[in-house]
């Protein structure tokens, strides 16, 4: 029997705690999915209908050059949208095209009923040792919550390094550490001491530097690539970046109660995925006096559409600034960056008046 190799898509940082529940957990072999590049989405737009939102057509191309790379089980997880229904389709656009890969659906599972993941899991390897899957899924949930701890410190810092590259050259390292890691006693030990090392590189960060929040759809906001490496092009313009957004934030916490209760003067119903989330740290942010707001969407995503009159009410009443972006398979770095550009100088502008 061919060793089953299993292949999830790239999502943000997140891959290595996936790998480790792959790998330890399951006993399986795990392949990375290539760096997404323009190719990627090409073939991913190539095979995909032409209205479905960008991160369907990110993940195609994905599954198609993972198995390129001899990945021959895929995996998918459902979503808060019509992300639910893509493992299905995804699968069904595979079949068609003459992958014969397994296809294991997540979506099926329900976190009301954590038996159901072990059913999903057995179908990715009969062989399933609970213990074993149970301690590295444990293992994999501290893993992102450090990665986002790790993450929330670079993007306060990033954008004041003295050397340029310091903080992506460590956190580089610090990921592929984490792939090492068998316990949490190991995985402890390596946070404390990147923490170290990160707190240790020289910055020149001024008193009171421009601070700017991101919000926006659960996807484009934490893959770089698919926002076009918008915080690196912020924090080389010496900007704090504030970004809620993250796995331990929205799905380790549960904040819908109060996330709904905060936003009651705006927002009356859910409107779906990460709308209410992206309207209550917009106003969180606004209430904290940043410089600025951008949201950040796919083409097509409904939910982050549907939020977008009420940022500008948000932008009204509190007189922030908000920039709108929405990435399709069409965006070009220039546009982006010159529209970041205006913004940087007009929120600039702003706070010297207001200084
Ligand atoms: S949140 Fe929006 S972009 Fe993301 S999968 Fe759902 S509809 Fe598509």
């Amino acid at each position: 029997m061919s060793k089953v190799k299993v292949n999830f898509p790239r999502f943000g940082s997140y891959n290595v705690a996936v790998r480790h529940i792959i790998t330890k957990g399951l006993g399986c072999d795990y392949v990375d999915s290539p760096p997404i590049t323009k190719k990627t989405l090409e073939i991913g737009a190539k095979n995909s209908p032409d209205f479905v939102c960008t991160p369907f057509k990110y993940q195609l191309g994905g599954y198609i050059e993972a198995i390129e790379a001899g990945a021959n089980t895929l995996i998918q997880v459902g979503g808060a949208c019509r992300l639910n229904y893509y493992g299905e389709l995804h699968e069904q656009i595979l079949k068609d095209l003459g992958y014969d890969v397994k296809f294991v659906n997540m979506a099926n599972a329900d976190f009301a009923k954590p038996i159901t993941f072990y059913e999903e899991f057995k179908k990715i390897t009969p062989n399933l040792n609970i213990k074993k899957i149970t301690s590295a899924v444990l293992l994999a949930v501290r893993m992102v919550k450090i990665i986002d701890k790790v993450e929330d410190f670079i993007r306060e810092n990033v954008g004041f390094e003295v050397v340029d590259g310091s903080f992506n050259k460590l956190h580089q390292e610090f990921l592929e550490d984490l792939k090492e890691v068998n316990d949490k006693k190991e995985l402890d030990l390596i946070y404390k001491l990147y923490m170290r090392k990160f707190k240790n590189i020289e910055i020149n960060k001024p008193k009171n530097p421009l601070r700017v929040g991101i919000v926006g759809e659960y996807y484009t906001i934490m893959d770089e690539y698919s926002n076009h490496y918008m915080e690196k092009e912020l924090a080389k313009k010496g900007i704090i970046i504030e970004r809620w957004m993250n796995v331990s934030n929205t799905v380790f916490i549960n904040t819908e109660k109060e996330t709904k209760q905060s936003i009651k003067n705006y927002a009356k119903y859910d409107m779906g995925a990460t709308a209410m989330y992206t309207i209550k740290k917009a106003l969180d942010y606004a209430k904290d006096g940043c410089d600025g707001i951008i949201h950040v969407k796919s083409f097509g995503c409904t939910p982050e559409i549907d939020t977008m009159p009420v940022l500008q009410r948000i932008s009204e009443d509190y007189k922030i600034p908000i920039i709108y972006f929405s990435f399709d398979t069409q965006t070009s770095d220039v546009g982006i960056n010159t529209r970041i550009e205006a913004f940087y100088d007009m929120i600039m502008m702003r706070k010297d008046v207001k200084e």
